[in-house]
């Protein structure tokens, strides 16, 4: 059996080492390193397979989600609703940008944006939302999408875990997570469902105005060059990344297919456990599982990572602390916001090992250790 990992990124690699190799030695012969064609091409790539007018590459998700901020020209004090139990990326660049963070909990079952919390958190000053698709499950975009309608709402999409998920709505529409806001925010980060190998992101929109202004911005404010209409920042997506991108794009979802097949053995595994509340599946999304998190009932958290991890397995808290509760926002009264589901939540995940290359004897070895420790 091979060495367990939480992400298995090297054999993934090896299955499509010779066209990736060829692709960055393409960028290295030609040295077109910044703004080479594949970024374009990339971009064009991503958004047809998004379903969307426009796709901005930049150079991480974090900074995606800043410049949708900035370039939707939100000022400093207006109020950002976000869940707190999110990476803290989503969070800190409200704050870096003079904007208020407004937490707001989340759903016990889905563990994204609760709807209502949204509709009573929402104040004269707020200006935008930011749900987040967590561990690869979409936020409840249909009830989200209308309480922000009927009170004038920018909405950025977190989908950084949840590249390729689609949504269905009522109506019967079916649409792409990261296409269903005002703009959406990705990460290219070589672990996630769509990773790169170093740094990337993206943003996505279909508002052409606001596709304009989010290039702009992203290009030090420039429209024409050496001209600077606002002050922007320095974002870029290098060539090489694209290049390895428009490769792994295509086998996007044969990766999704093979995490949501290790998510089935482990959810058979755990089934009708009293200890154990396996991922729930909402029904108005597909799940791309960027994590596979359990909920404990019951369990010594601590015991079972320290347990796996001396049989050789390693398991992820995410996220140990939620925004509220970190330092970065004391200054905001955060930590007296009142999030019981958030906290609940946060004492009892636990993430096991999900990638595309996954192996059987690797899930049921998995599983047995989990089950050994949680009688
Ligand atoms: C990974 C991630 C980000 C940030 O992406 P980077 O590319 O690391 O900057 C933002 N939000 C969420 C929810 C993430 O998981």
């Amino acid at each position: 059996m091979r060495p367990i990992q939480m992400v298995d990124l090297k054999q993934q690699y090896r299955k499509i080492k010779e066209e990736v190799d060829a692709a960055v030695i393409n960028v290295l012969e030609s040295s077109a390193f910044i703004n080479g064609p594949q970024v374009q091409s990339f971009a064009t790539a991503l958004a047809q397979y998004n379903g969307v007018q426009h796709v901005i590459p930049c150079a991480n998700g974090t900074d995606a989600l800043q410049i949708s901020m900035m370039a939707l020209g939100l000022q400093p004090g207006d109020e950002v609703i976000t869940p707190s139990f999110t990476y803290i990326a989503t969070t800190e660049v409200i704050a870096l940008l003079r904007l208020t963070p407004v937490f707001v909990d989340v759903d016990p079952q889905t563990f994204c944006m609760d709807a209502a919390a949204l509709q009573k958190a929402i104040t004269p000053k707020t200006k935008a939302i930011v749900p987040v698709h967590l561990y690869g499950q979409a936020a409840n975009m249909e009830e989200i999408l209308k309480i922000a309608e009927a009170h004038n709402l920018f909405v950025i999409e977190d989908n950084a875990q949840a590249i390729g998920s689609d949504y269905y709505f009522s109506d019967g529409t079916t649409k792409k997570t990261g296409s269903l806001g005002t703009c959406s925010g990705t990460s290219f980060f070589p672990s996630k469902n769509l990773g790169c190998y170093g740094d990337g992101g993206a943003i996505l929109t279909n508002d052409d105005a606001l596709a304009a202004q989010l290039r702009m911005v992203a290009n030090h404010g420039q429209s024409k060059r050496y001209y600077h209409d606002v002050v922007g920042c320095n974002s870029r997506l290098d060539t090489i990344q694209a290049a390895i991108l428009e490769i792994k794009l295509r086998y996007l979802d044969s990766y999704i297919d093979a995490r949501r097949k290790v998510a089935d053995g482990y959810d058979a595994a755990f089934a009708g456990h009293p200890k154990i509340t396996t991922p729930f599946r909402a029904p108005y999304c597909k799940h791309v599982f960027h994590q596979y998190t359990l909920l404990l009932e019951g369990v010594d958290r601590n015991g079972l990572v320290d347990h796996l991890a001396s049989q050789g397995i390693p398991s992820m808290i995410y996220y140990p602390v939620p925004a509220h509760r970190q330092q970065m926002f004391a200054s905001f009264g955060a930590d007296a916001t009142n999030l019981p589901v958030t906290d609940w939540l946060t004492e009892r995940v636990v993430s096991l090992p999900i990638h595309t290359e996954m192996e059987e004897g690797q899930l049921q070895y998995i599983t047995k250790s989990v089950l050994d420790y949680i009688r």
